[in-house]
């Protein structure tokens, strides 16, 4: 068959199916887009030329723009230049990515690490290369896409469990482990939408009772929990978690991720992992500033303890000015609205109060379960706390009545 050059503009959509896709988004609600921010400055940012104070960041520490890792990024530019100009198995593998490993062991007591260029990179490259055809997946129906997509690269035979309920895990473990080879258990530890934490202790429980690895992803918990900023696999129970994921992109404020491990599934990952072989290296720059967060989140615990502080008092206040209990046991605090249109009218009337709120609807999160996420760092302000408290109590009020019917107690639930 010849394939022709198309005549088409190039401003013509190719197929009249992608118009209609996004035309059906909008009248649903789910329609996303880009924002342009214009400028960053520590907790504020500035889009369509307002001053906001920002809810919706990772940067948990407030760590984004601090001297010392600014100073951390441009020393390994100086030393290791902007790019690392292969693959690590190539010619990308500097001596800065090793002593990031180093790093991120002493972090996680653990045998061994791996980095990544990402969090996503981490879950579908290490997915895949430990289960296949043959084997099985028992995962929280709430873990994140990067797992949701590796599990489905991996071809393995897969199952999610409710949400953190371990009788359905043993369940599923009892009725199905049996027909499999290798069985892996795979949770977030911190849920990113929900900000509620897995049952480690039974997870660890399950997986030595049905013979199977666990792997947990850390990338919201690392920086915050556990007493170095480990993150909720402490260091007591790191033993007997196979695989911990955390991503130097959210509370490290840089960019990557690694994986904590023995040194010889490390060996296995660098010989099996198709995301590590085949992609480029983290570039020097990155992985100073991720070398400076890593060091400056031991030193000062401070910004850990500021936080935890924050997001108690936050729980009080939202309690005061809204009269619902919502979960505030992390620094992912989530208003349960329920119907799309609702959760981006009030993100819309946020905004103009001065707040950038992200509603977060599906797929990122169940159908009829849109929600604020919002998302608190050291660097807020007890000012900034009360102010939003009382902007969502006024805009709760305003959007849906004076009895929000649909604010869930439990999050989860
Ligand atoms: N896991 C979880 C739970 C996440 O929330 C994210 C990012 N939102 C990732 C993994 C992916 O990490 P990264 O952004 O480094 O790709």
């Amino acid at each position: 068959m010849k394939h022709r050059m198309s005549r088409r503009n190039v401003t013509d959509i190719p197929f009249p199916s992608l118009s209609k896709y996004l035309d059906r988004l909008t009248r649903d609600g789910l329609q996303r887009r880009l924002v342009a921010i214009e400028a960053v400055d520590g907790r504020h940012i500035r889009v369509s030329g307002r001053d906001l104070v920002d809810f919706s960041s990772n940067d948990y520490l407030g760590l984004s723009g601090h001297p010392a890792l600014r100073h951390g990024a441009l020393a390994a530019m100086d030393t290791w230049g902007t790019g690392a100009r292969a693959s690590r198995l190539m010619s990308g593998g500097l001596g800065i990515h090793l002593q990031l490993e180093s790093a991120v062991k002493s972090l996680k007591d653990s045998q061994d690490a791996l980095i990544f260029g990402s969090g996503y990179l981490a879950a579908i490259g290490i997915i895949p290369a430990l289960c296949g055809r043959g084997d099985c997946v028992f995962m929280d129906r709430l873990s994140h896409a990067s797992i949701v997509d590796g599990v489905l690269l991996s071809k393995a035979r897969f199952f999610r469990f409710h949400h953190n309920d371990m009788e359905h895990l043993e369940t599923l473990l009892g009725r199905y482990r049996g027909h499999y080879r290798n069985a892996l258990i795979i949770t977030e530890s911190l849920f990113s939408m929900d900000g509620d934490m897995a049952p480690l202790e039974d997870l660890i429980y399950l997986k030595y009772k049905h013979d199977a690895m666990l792997m947990v992803d850390e990338a919201h918990a690392t920086g915050i929990f556990g007493r170095h900023g480990e993150g909720l696999v402490t260091r007591k129970l790191a033993a007997d978690v196979d695989i911990m994921i955390g991503t130097f992109g959210k509370a490290f404020a840089g960019y990557g991720a690694f994986a904590a491990i023995t040194s010889v599934l490390k060996e296995f990952l660098v010989n099996r992992c198709r995301s590590l072989i085949f992609s480029t290296a983290l570039p020097p720059p990155v992985v100073g500033a991720n070398l400076a967060a890593l060091e400056l989140s031991s030193r000062e615990s401070w910004h850990r303890e500021r936080l935890k502080d924050s997001f108690a008092r936050f729980g009080q206040l939202l309690r005061q000015y809204t009269g619902i209990d919502i979960n505030c046991n992390s620094q992912i605090i989530p208003v349960i609205i329920g119907g799309n249109k609702e959760a981006l009218t009030i993100e819309k009337n946020l905004f103009e109060m001065g707040f950038m709120v992200k509603a977060v609807r599906p797929p990122t999160v169940p159908p009829n379960t849109a929600r604020l996420r919002i998302s608190l760092s050291s660097a807020h302000t007890s000012e900034d706390l009360e102010r939003l408290a009382k902007g969502i109590a006024r805009s709760l009020k305003d959007t849906m009545g004076p009895r929000p019917s649909c604010l869930s107690k439990d999050p989860a639930a």
